[in-house]
């Protein structure tokens, strides 16, 4: 996995320090085969990764990060940035109701998606009136029935005419269709929403199995008819390579406002969401993630962006990196330990911070791979110890801080009432704390590394 191909070209990059055009290279590489495999449309992974390797050579060089995270991190940011960003909500029109149009090819989900959008909103308060202008198929009018009655909402139909049992509303029209004309329907579905209270209108309409000129055009007329607030394009997240044309050639025949990535339960890593989103520049909004009305999600992009790239828990262990790693203190340890002074308890403090900005510390070695063992030993390691530790620490003075030796038997004394341990805990402290002194000595003469965590309970 990507993840796994990472972790080896982190391990390349460690210490060097400065992103070279073959650490990003190597890195793009990497990127480009996970897009690949996630089936992202390959003129959108060429332009995509162009993009990245502008970016990641002109970056400056991070503090928190090695090279290759922060290509990464880049990457990632990228991939967020195109999927949308912020996470865009529907918008509600002023005047209810709110109108919001579906299209999209035919199985694509838009008959599904319409009763899980209807419970959606519903359980939010809305009271939505789902529409039947799909008159392409003989069951099409039922099956939205089916999933409203399943989604607990109201469904608008033309041969039956009415909604819920109110009076009947009967609309023949003189569509070109056997079933009726999708645009009078749709039409009447809004003017019974208007009517009888309902403040959010869905309108399911017909798809073709491929694109299909009359096909657009009818949705154009449905869209001019009914002047929609929201034009949902739905789209099978298991499309791949096609995901491209076929978006295109909605944008240019209907338009639309916002995406709707469907079957995404499936085996799909999500590709085809950064070739849509891409290439239309709309933003995708919901996920549709099974065949039950629940089966719904709003769409997150950076949830998406690590599916894509497949980088598991990669990512997180990132942020917490750059969160927590001062860099400009770890250069001052190195050069104290190099220069062969003694490591003090106010460099002791400053590593137990380091440490608590790490925030949960288990949870963080636990992500990192062979890192078990050591999480074990962590668990066992009782939280409340750091904090007897650190205010023993504070109730030195600076010069007891960098000359442990001279901490005499009165100023241990003192040391345990102001931090309200017992004068045994501070000897202790002090024992332990001479080992790691001994220890760095030892790692000196050894020829180096950074210091890790000594003297820590
Ligand atoms: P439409 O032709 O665009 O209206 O598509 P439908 O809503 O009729 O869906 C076509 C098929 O895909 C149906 O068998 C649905 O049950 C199924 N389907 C729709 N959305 C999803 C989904 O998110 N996940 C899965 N697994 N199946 C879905
Ligand atoms: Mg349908």
């Amino acid at each position: 996995s990507l993840s796994d191909r990472l972790t080896a070209t982190f391990k390349n990059l460690r210490g060097k320090g400065r992103l070279s055009e073959s650490d990003v290279n190597a890195t793009i590489r990497d990127i480009r085969m996970a897009l690949l495999d996630a089936d992202v449309a390959l003129p959108v992974v060429k332009e995509f990764t162009r993009g990245i390797r502008e970016r990641a050579l002109g970056a400056e060089v991070s503090q928190a990060l090695n090279p290759g995270q922060q290509v990464v991190k880049i990457v990632n940011d990228e991939l967020i940035r195109v999927l949308g960003g912020e996470t865009r909500q529907l918008t509600f029109a002023k005047k209810p109701p709110t109108v919001i149009m579906l299209a999209g090819l035919q199985g694509s989900g838009k008959t599904t998606f319409a009763g899980k959008l209807g419970k959606l909103l519903k359980d939010q308060g809305h009271y939505p009136l789902l529409v039947a202008a799909d008159l392409q198929r003989p069951n099409a009018v039922t099956q939205l029935e089916v999933v409203a009655d399943r989604a607990g909402v109201l469904s608008f139909a033309p041969e039956r005419g009415n909604v819920g049992g109110h009076d009947a509303v009967t609309e023949s029209g003189e569509g070109t269709r056997s079933f009726g004309d999708p645009v009078a329907v749709a039409r009447a579905g809004v003017g019974q929403a208007t009517l009888r209270g309902y403040d959010i209108v869905i309108i399911d309409t017909a798809g073709r199995l491929a694109v299909d000129e009359n096909l657009m055009e009818q949705a154009r007329d449905i869209r001019d008819a009914v002047q929609p607030d929201e034009v949902l394009f739905v789209i099978d997240a298991m499309i791949g390579q096609a995901a491209v044309d076929t978006a295109h050639a909605f944008q240019d025949g209907v338009d639309f406002t916002g995406v709707v990535l469907s079957k995404l339960d499936g085996d799909a890593r999500g590709g085809a969401a950064l070739s849509v989103a891409s290439v239309t520049g709309r933003p995708i909004m919901y996920a549709s993630v099974g065949e039950q009305v629940k089966d719904i999600e709003v769409f997150h992009p950076d949830r998406m962006a690590s599916r894509i790239l497949d980088m598991g828990d990669v990512l997180t262990l990132i942020e917490q990196a750059e969160r927590a790693f001062d860099r400009q203190q770890a250069a001052e340890m190195h050069r104290k330990f190099m220069a062969e002074e003694d490591f003090t308890f106010t460099d002791f403090l400053e590593q137990m911070a380091a440490i608590k900005k790490m925030g949960n510390l288990k949870s963080l070695l636990g992500m990192m791979p062979g890192m078990g063992q050591m999480r074990d030993q962590l668990n066992a390691l009782d939280e409340k110890e750091f904090d007897r530790v650190e205010a023993m620490v504070r109730s030195m003075t600076p010069f007891e801080r960098s000359h442990p030796k001279q901490i005499n038997g009165s100023r241990r004394a003192r040391i345990a009432k102001g931090s309200g341990v017992t004068v045994s805990e501070v000897n202790q402290l002090l024992e332990r704390f001479q080992g790691a002194q001994k220890m760095m000595r030892q790692m000196r003469r050894g020829g180096g590394g950074m210091p890790g965590m000594p003297g820590m309970p």
